[in-house]
């Protein structure tokens, strides 16, 4: 699948927030955005467009970058919200935020989306008992996602795992940080999911 390799601390300054693209990096005084919080280029100071398609555009950049989603991707994903029944802005937050990456990501296994989508590829994750190697899988209620065993010693993960009680592990999932395993207690809200995106923008951008 493709998927974007540029620079990524330009996407937070683009959007003017942290977007917690690279780990540990984001929580230490290196961050891009808190030594340089304008956006990148040549007319990076100069003053904003304040229209409300750039409004609603930035918006669905955010959250397609948070994620590390492509355009095509991500816009399945919108119509796949928009086919469920509920709210389609909180519907898309919540298929997003359970991609298994992301859940991993939330448990603390990796350090960011980004190094989770590595290490299930890597196939170092079991869901319900079955090796699953698919950054995209989609938890249900009450999955249980673990590390395999001869997995549970490796680096990345246990300094991801160290890691943790910056973040600290969202309401809707579990963990047993000992067994290193997760459960999905429930379905995510808005408001556990916390993101600085404001997704009505979103949907009325793809409503046009
Ligand atoms: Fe964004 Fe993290 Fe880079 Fe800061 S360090 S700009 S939060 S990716």
């Amino acid at each position: 699948m493709a998927r974007y390799v540029g620079p990524v601390c330009r996407l937070c300054r683009r959007e003017g927030t942290k977007l917690f693209l690279k780990g540990t990096r984001c929580f230490s005084e290196k961050c891009a955005i808190d030594r340089r919080s304008y956006p990148p280029g040549q007319h990076g100071q100069a003053r904003p467009r304040a229209s409300e398609y750039s409004a609603q555009l930035r918006e669905k950049q955010k959250l397609k970058r948070i994620y590390g989603l492509l355009e095509r991707q991500f816009r399945q994903y919108f119509f796949k919200a928009e086919r469920k029944k509920g709210i389609t802005g909180e519907n898309l937050l919540r298929l997003l935020e359970s991609r298994l990456d992301n859940v991993v990501y939330r448990l603390g296994f990796a350090s960011s989306r980004k190094q989770g989508r590595m290490l299930i590829r890597q196939n170092h994750f079991i869901v319900n008992g079955k090796g699953v190697n698919i950054p995209s899988f989609l938890v249900s209620l009450n999955d249980a996602i673990e590390v395999k065993e001869g997995s549970r010693a490796l680096v990345a993960i246990q300094a991801a795992l160290e890691g943790i009680g910056t973040r600290g592990v969202p309401s809707w999932l579990e963990l047993d940080q000992n067994q290193m395993k997760g459960t999905v207690k429930s379905h995510p809200s808005k408001e556990e999911i916390a993101l600085p995106v404001n997704e009505q923008l979103v949907v009325e951008l793809y409503s046009r």
